[in-house]
């Protein structure tokens, strides 16, 4: 039997098909057709390519609203200030160009991979979803979002709409570290991203810090933010102890020794490169 295909061109339309169909969602497709592999596709299908109000960025009140059709490239080419320059700097890490240009922040958030690159940074943005269905729509930070490896608080009937960003203080900065086996089209074995502001005194007084592929989920590492508090970039040595939130496995990428080891040098290069000293 043939596998019905849905592409409404609004919102209304694309929340009745999740009510009336149960379907599965697809944006890019880059995580999901992969992981059917040549199984056949047994739900309907709802391609949410192309609803215009899910697709971009826009400023309003202070946050930033990012559709959910937006693509890496769409973030790439968009004008932001610098503490959303570890977004973009794992947005041009993610895959390949064609995968960019096809791959969505949402898919990457739903699709819920550990390895997930686009978490770190939009977890040190504080971003917030933004989840609908046919009968209302509900919000919550990422952090509550994300549940465990291909888990998170999406219910079935619900599609998530848009991400929200809360304008970063003016003076903050920000930096993405990714650590493969090579450059390109690697899944991450870490990656780190720092959101970092300095007072007059060249002194940390905003200090952000998340890392993925460490963990279940990607984490803030909110005791060693508090450390930093009042510091000068890199006066703070870190190391392993720091990294309390953290609960490494070991897998075909790396052990659970290696990334340890590796995090504390990513969190010091990332911090001297956010502040460009
Ligand atoms: C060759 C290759 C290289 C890759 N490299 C990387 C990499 O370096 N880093 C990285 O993080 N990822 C990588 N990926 C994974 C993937 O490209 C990204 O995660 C991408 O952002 C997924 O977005 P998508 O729009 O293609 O998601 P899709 O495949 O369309 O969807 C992914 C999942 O999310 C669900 N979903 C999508 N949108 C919504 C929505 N709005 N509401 C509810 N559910 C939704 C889908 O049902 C599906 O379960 C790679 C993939 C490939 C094939």
């Amino acid at each position: 039997m043939a596998t019905a295909y849905f592409a409404p061109l609004d919102l209304e339309g694309a929340l009745e098909v999740m009510r009336a169909e149960q379907p599965v969602i697809v944006a890019g497709g880059t995580d999901f057709f992969p992981a059917q592999g040549r199984a056949p596709v047994k739900r309907p299908i709802l391609d949410i390519t192309r609803v215009p109000a899910l697709r971009g960025l826009s400023w309003k009140d202070d946050w930033l609203r990012i559709g959910a059709a937006t693509t890496w490239t769409d973030v790439l080419r968009a004008d932001l200030p610098p503490a959303f320059d570890a977004l973009k700097a794992a947005a041009r890490e993610v895959g390949s160009i064609q995968i960019q240009n096809a791959g969505t922040l949402a898919g990457n958030l739903c699709n819920a991979s550990p390895a997930a690159d686009g978490v770190p940074p939009l977890l040190t943005l504080e971003a917030e979803v933004e989840l609908a269905a046919s009968d209302g729509t509900r919000r919550m930070p990422l952090e509550a979002f994300l549940k465990g490896p291909r888990q998170t608080a999406l219910k079935e009937v619900e599609l998530l709409v848009a991400l929200h960003i809360p304008r970063p203080p003016a003076h903050t900065t920000s930096a993405f570290e990714k650590l493969g086996a090579r450059k390109y089209l690697v899944i991450s074995i870490a990656m780190t991203s720092v959101l970092i502001g300095l007072d007059e005194e060249g002194k940390i007084n905003i200090a952000r810090i998340a890392v993925g592929s460490c963990a279940p989920v990607a984490k803030r590492l909110r005791t060693l933010e508090a450390e930093l508090i009042g510091t000068r970039p890199g006066a703070l040595e870190i190391t392993a102890a720091h990294l309390s939130e953290l609960a490494p496995i070991s897998d075909v990428r790396a052990d659970d020794t290696y990334r340890l080891e590796a995090v504390p040098h990513q969190i010091t290069r990332a911090i001297r490169a956010a502040t460009h000293g």
